[in-house]
């Protein structure tokens, strides 16, 4: 199986739109019109304001789109592509197929941990899902070398979530999230939840993770602070449409848009906070 299509691209978003069927009187438009691609190896970041689309994007390159009933939103035009399957109108084989390559760490990953399982029960549970005869030694290697990949000390193999702090429960997510060694990483807000304190130490996992696993990533964050840090290229919704795509000092120099505008000011001050940092 190739880790990209012909083209070399991972993920190829043409025109895509993507609706939901509950909670609205009439079908909602979440997605409209988002064209964007990413090249194997690349880190790209999603960022915009709360409601603009990035966890619905996130979930159809996930391969997730379309499945499980209503809650979930479907891809209603333009063309998605994924490690070359493309997913509008996919079938549930080569969906299946798919979502075994794409680590998906969701916007609520660290908060779904099963409480009953220790921390190694829960990182292996992919596995046994995947294939139920597994070999149990195979397994717990594979789970103590992404334990030791998202820096978790190993003693901590045998506690329940409670007993975890919350930066070490999103690392057991993101763990989780990587143990069938997937090509593509989406990881939707992965600071969510997680003290201010240890946030950098979650970022800077994933970008050694990025670096080091040669994984292509996808990190959605509605903080300019979060992705300012790891990701060089971004793409900027806004209201369901991209409003913006390429590195930061493109999107923010004469930014045309009020979104744009706001995030040139943020950018502003996260770059005097540094400074006196620095100073101070
Ligand atoms: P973001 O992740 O940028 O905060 P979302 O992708 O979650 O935004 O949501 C985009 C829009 O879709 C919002 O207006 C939201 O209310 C709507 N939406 C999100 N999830 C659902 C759902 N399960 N059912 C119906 N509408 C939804
Ligand atoms: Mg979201």
């Amino acid at each position: 199986m190739s880790a990209a299509n012909s083209t070399g691209l991972v993920v190829a978003a043409r025109d895509v739109s993507m609706v939901y069927r509950s909670n609205h009187a009439r079908p909602y438009l979440a997605v409209r019109g988002v064209t964007l691609e990413i090249a194997a190896g690349e880190m790209l970041g999603i960022v915009g304001e709360s409601g603009s689309g990035k966890s619905t994007l996130a979930l159809a390159i996930a391969g997730l789109a379309g499945r499980g009933g209503d809650a979930m939103p479907r891809i209603c035009g333009g063309q998605l592509e994924v490690h070359g399957t493309r997913l509008r109108h996919v079938g549930r084989r080569a969906r299946d197929r798919l979502t075994l390559q794409v680590g998906f760490l969701r916007q609520d990953a660290a908060e779904r941990l099963s409480p009953l399982l220790t921390v190694a029960e829960n990182v292996a549970e992919p596995i046994y899902q995947r294939d139920r005869r597994f070999s149990v030694r195979e397994a717990s290697d594979a789970v103590a070398t992404v334990i030791d990949a998202v820096r978790l000390p190993l003693s901590l193999m045998n506690r329940l979530p409670y007993q975890l702090s919350s930066g070490q429960r999103q690392r057991v997510a993101l763990a989780r999230a990587i143990v069938l060694e997937p090509t593509l990483l989406v990881a939707d807000e992965p600071t969510r939840g997680v003290d201010a304190s240890v946030r950098d130490g979650v970022l800077d996992t994933l970008r050694d993770l990025h670096r080091d696993r040669g994984l292509t990533a996808i990190v959605v964050s509605s903080d300019l602070a979060v992705l300012s840090r790891i990701a060089p290229k971004l793409a900027v919704m806004q209201k369901g449409i991209l409003v913006g795509l390429g590195d930061l000092d493109t999107l923010t120099t004469a930014p045309e848009n009020e979104y744009l505008k706001g995030l040139a000011r943020s950018r502003a001050a996260l770059g005097s906070a540094k400074t006196e940092k620095f100073h101070g």
